[in-house]
């Protein structure tokens, strides 16, 4: 369908892979680059983090290096430990591996729990973040002749990176602020870019708000939109409608703020995302509740784990990120050997009935079939903490104005959920104004007795 790994139209003849000889290399040849940072790594560690040294010590870890083949001896970190670790020695905490004065950018986190925490990056980090995150979105489909619109923030958060990364693949860039729904819309009809970066709650917002406008949104220059920031680029009934109504290809990105902020990249074969991350992040796969390693290969389901092997300033080990992914096949046509995956959802969202694993994006698949009665969003209420939910399971799904009192829509979603995912579901249809969050990012989970 693809020209080999360039979008529908690109007729431009430069190689669509940015770093050939990382992106094409083989595992043995991937595992001997990732193994030779790692051993500078470890002793970076020892030497300037007396957050690390002190874990090691703690783990049984003498002064004898530990090989990448044997990682798996080491503990891993959790988001908490970090934040415990700024909290000891504020701002920059006791992993800071580098001389305050080397920090040049400061990031910040969300802090959906507490405070924000922040993120420090020595020149080589930035520069380390903006050469994964070039391989990322070259990865994508943008090249130089792209123009791209980016609704992502130049800070406080690292999707701020993106501008680095545009501004190297050396695009056109018309950045635009989150949730100015109104200004994307101009630069859009007015053809000032081909393509659009934004979260995906965002593009299916556009794409509805859009779908029946004129000037016909096919006849926009947008020919390509990358979602990332959350899950839902790669759900097939969210990535169809954007892709029909608003005339464009959909990939997706994926990023980890403590690691680095792009790190994965679909391909215009869209096939699940490519890891870009190679000879600076360490990547591992375990099983989310036994931790124990799992191969990476197709098929394969399982929390992703990092390590940076190059980052100076506040270096994670066995960083459990929280996502679970399932592993895609290796080979592309696109040419790169790297590996491919998909986010099945976020370990935190996960609850089972009845013994059965479940992820509210499954939920979201089945509902964006029931457009355009209802928006596409969705969300699952869990009443405890409890991991066990006592079916019918509570989800509110987010209908268009005056379609909330069709009381055969909230049981004929209720059929679908049953049908595809056997569990029971109780769905509450909420009109569009009473959903309550902004277009842009949609909270899959909320806890609410
Ligand atoms: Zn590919």
């Amino acid at each position: 369908m693809t020209r080999e790994g360039r979008l529908p139209g690109d007729t431009c003849d430069r190689n669509p892979i940015w770093d050939p000889e990382v992106e094409t290399e083989n595992h043995a040849q991937a595992f001997a680059r990732a193994a030779s940072a790692w051993e500078k790594q470890f002793r970076h560690l020892m030497d300037h983090s007396p957050f690390y040294a002190g874990r090691f010590r703690e783990a049984g870890v003498g002064q004898a290096s530990v090989s990448l083949k044997d990682i798996s001896k080491l503990p891993f970190s959790t988001k908490q430990e970090l934040k415990q670790a700024l909290d000891a020695a504020p701002p920059f905490g006791t992993n800071l591996c580098v001389k305050p004065e080397q920090v040049k950018r400061v990031y910040q986190t969300s802090g959906t729990t507490g405070a924000p925490s922040v993120l420090a990056l020595t020149r080589n980090d930035m520069e380390m973040w903006t050469v994964i995150g070039t391989r990322t979105y070259f990865a994508t489909g943008i090249h130089d002749h792209s123009s791209v619109l980016t609704t992502f923030g130049a800070g406080p958060f690292v999707a701020g990176h993106t501008h680095f990364v545009l501004s190297r693949i050396g695009c056109r860039s018309v950045p635009v602020a989150p949730g100015d729904t109104d200004r994307v819309i101009f630069g859009l009809q007015a053809g000032l870019a081909d393509t659009l970066l934004g979260t995906p709650s965002f593009a299916q917002y556009l794409a509805n708000r859009l779908e029946n406008a004129q000037p016909a949104p096919s006849s926009m220059a947008l020919t390509h939109i990358v979602t990332g920031g959350e899950p839902g680029g790669g759900i097939p009934a969210i990535r169809d409608h954007i892709q029909t109504v608003l005339g464009a290809t959909v990939t997706e990105v994926m990023g980890i703020g403590d690691i680095a902020p792009s790190l994965f990249g679909e391909c215009p074969e869209q096939q699940g995302m490519h890891f870009c991350g190679g000879g600076h992040v360490w990547v591992e796969l375990v099983d989310p509740e036994s931790r124990e390693p799992i191969t990476i290969e197709p098929g394969a389901v399982g929390e992703l784990v990092y390590t940076h092997l190059t980052r100076e300033a506040m270096p994670v080990v066995r960083f459990l990120g929280g996502d679970i992914a399932r592993i895609e096949a290796s080979a592309c046509a696109c040419g790169r050997s790297t590996f491919r995956m998909r986010v099945i959802g976020r370990r935190d969202d996960m609850f089972i009935v009845r013994g059965v694993n479940v992820y509210p994006s499954a939920i979201l698949a089945v509902v964006g079939t029931f457009r355009p009665r209802v928006t596409g969003r969705a969300r699952v209420i869990r009443k405890t903490t409890d991991v066990s939910v006592q079916p019918p399971v509570p989800v509110e799904v987010e209908v268009p104005d005056g379609h909330a009192a069709d009381p055969r829509l909230a049981a004929e979603i209720e059929a679908a959920i049953h049908s595809a995912l056997i569990f029971r579901a109780k769905v509450d249809l909420v009109p569009e104004p009473a959903f309550g969050e902004s277009g842009y990012k949609t909270r899959l989970t909320v806890n609410r007795p």
